[in-house]
């Protein structure tokens, strides 16, 4: 099968790779040209925009892209995917953006006569370069089943969410979870050793008690892997302020309240601001801490 692939950065450009172990015939573009340098030097062709990427004789197109506003230009734009693109081509977007945004670009998608599956991921970078990513995916059930052996090339938990935008959906449900129950485990960890406490001893009593969850067991913000390497690598508090912001938006857009998720968004705006922003997430324990 052909492939175009857009978007070659922490999460692309190791799916990508993915792909071409899997034996796709790839095409890529990326604004980064060393990014597109790596992926010719795995197999893939490169093309110079996405409108040649759009005009080549490709089946299904994937982008990777950072945020809305990049996928709006790179299927919309003039220059972009959809005035350039055959009918029929399957379009894939994996980026994280609001469950609107990819409403919207799924109807203009439609309406062009290209089927499109929003398919956000989970799993991180090391998901990405594992092909072990979880999809989950959003559109008709007959372009999941279409999507479903690209998919697997990446990943190993494809999921359909139902029509589309609820891949991004279920993203952004898990992602408001995932950013609030961190922040818990942070607060109930300081009080822990504050109190006196030895951290290990009580990740351990918590990890076999009824307060475990992900955020204390694989990633505890005192004695998970991050804070062992000094909070660097895994799960920017960047992105997770991204996420949080979509889920803060969708929740506006849908008139639900999210109490803990807008204190969890001001927590990681707050803890971001103080040049933390690159560090994993669950370094907001910092917050806690004194000096
Ligand atoms: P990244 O910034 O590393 O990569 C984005 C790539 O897109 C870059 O190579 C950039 O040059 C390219 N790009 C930007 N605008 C473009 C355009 N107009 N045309 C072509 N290329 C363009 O980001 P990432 O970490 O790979 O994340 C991609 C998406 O995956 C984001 O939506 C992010 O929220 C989501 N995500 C990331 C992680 C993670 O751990 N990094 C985990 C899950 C989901």
């Amino acid at each position: 099968m052909r492939i175009g692939f857009i978007g070659l950065g922490n999460m692309g450009g190791p799916m990508a790779a993915n792909l071409l172990k899997a034996g796709f015939d790839l095409s890529v573009f990326d604004l980064s040209h060393t990014a597109v340098q790596a992926a010719v030097a795995q197999g893939a062709k490169a093309v110079s925009s996405p409108a040649e990427l759009a005009r080549a004789d490709v089946e299904v197109i994937i982008t990777m892209l950072p945020a809305a506003a990049h996928v709006k230009q790179v299927f919309l734009g003039d220059d972009g995917l959809l005035a350039n693109v055959q009918p029929g081509v399957l379009l894939i977007d994996s980026s994280t953006i609001d469950p609107h945004s990819a409403r919207d670009v799924s109807a203009a998608a439609k309406a062009h006569g290209n089927p499109m599956l929003d398919a956000p991921v989970s799993g991180g970078t090391g998901g990405a370069a594992a092909g072990t990513l979880t999809f989950m995916v959003g559109g008709e059930a007959a372009d999941f089943e279409r999507a479903r052996p690209v998919l697997a090339a990446m990943g190993k938990n494809i999921v359909h969410c139902g029509g589309a935008g609820n891949g991004q959906v279920a993203k952004v449900a898990n992602n408001l979870l995932l950013g609030i129950s961190m922040i818990g485990v942070a607060e109930a960890m300081s009080l822990g050793v504050k109190l006196g406490m030895d951290a290990e001893v009580l990740a351990g009593i918590i990890n076999t008690s009824s307060g475990r969850c992900w955020s204390s067991e694989v990633n505890n913000p005192l004695t998970g892997a991050p804070a062992a390497r000094g909070y660097s690598g895994g799960f920017g508090t960047d992105l997770m302020l991204k996420d949080l912001g979509l889920a803060s938006e969708a929740a506006r857009q849908a008139r639900q309240p999210v109490l803990l998720g807008a204190l969890a968004q001001q927590l990681f705006q707050t803890f971001s601001n103080q040049g933390n922003g690159q560090l994993d997430f669950s370094a907001i324990v910092k917050l806690y801490q004194e000096g």
